[in-house]
């Protein structure tokens, strides 16, 4: 794929945000970031700001590691989920963290997984792996990912995948640019409330691995994201 110009990026990162929030998978909480195009080793993300409000001059720089660049706003107490997983994949040029409700049943249940059940949310690539904080930082966190080691140990239960949840929080999910990661949590968050409400039927089917993995869009055909995009784009305003 070729490199995308960083001016189209700070412009597809604040209509990322405003999609996210216009789709109710971001509300005052939770953010979306971009990796820096020409600089691999840093990272775009708004400061503190509610992702609605979000504009161009909101965006900030940070270092892998968490740290802003020149930049005294207040960042985001959970930037690292972002430096984190950029630093340990570097396909990812972008990731979303956040708290949408129809997930949160699967990030607390002990018998049942989030996984793909409709055509859409092949994305989620089998049972998606749950995080939790507890496991490796103990039960007196507040469930926050506040430094690096959680990020990293946050980045290992993502391992390749596109999803992973945190145990009573909320979500990640990633991918190649802006647009993949928007449907993505769409299609997450459409698929979670289906599989919940399938559950209170009874035995339900999932995808089957090979409907997993079959390519969503014929080949030719223009990929599926950016029919989406412009139809998210124009919702959002
Ligand atoms: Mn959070």
């Amino acid at each position: 794929m070729a490199v995308q110009r960083l001016e189209d990026v700070r412009r597809d990162l604040v209509k990322a945000n405003r999609i996210l929030s216009h789709e109710g998978i971001l509300d005052a909480f939770g953010h979306v970031s971009a990796r820096h195009p020409e600089r691999t080793d840093r990272f775009l993300l708004s400061w503190a700001r509610a992702p609605e409000l979000i504009e161009e001059a909101d965006l900030m720089e940070f270092a892998l590691d968490g740290t802003a660049l020149d930049d005294p706003r207040p960042a985001y107490l959970e930037r690292f989920i972002h430096g984190a997983i950029y630093a340990e994949r570097p396909d990812v040029m972008a990731v979303c963290h956040n708290h949408t409700l129809s997930i949160l049943p699967f990030s607390i249940s002990k018998s049942v997984r989030l996984r793909p059940v409709i055509h859409t949310a092949a994305v989620l690539g089998g049972e998606v792996p749950v995080w939790n904080i507890a496991d490796e930082f103990g039960d007196h966190t507040n469930l926050l990912v506040v430094n690096m080691e959680q990020g990293r140990s946050l980045a290992r239960t993502l391992g390749s995948g596109r999803i992973a949840l945190m145990r009573g929080h909320g979500s990640v999910v990633v991918g190649a640019d802006l647009p993949q990661v928007v449907s993505a949590c769409v299609n997450m968050d459409k698929n979670a409330r289906v599989q919940l409400q399938a559950l209170q039927l009874g035995e339900f089917i999932p995808l089957s691995a090979g409907e997993i993995d079959r390519p969503q869009v014929p080949p030719g055909a223009a990929p599926m994201p950016d029919r989406a995009w412009e139809y998210w784009s124009r919702r959002a305003g």
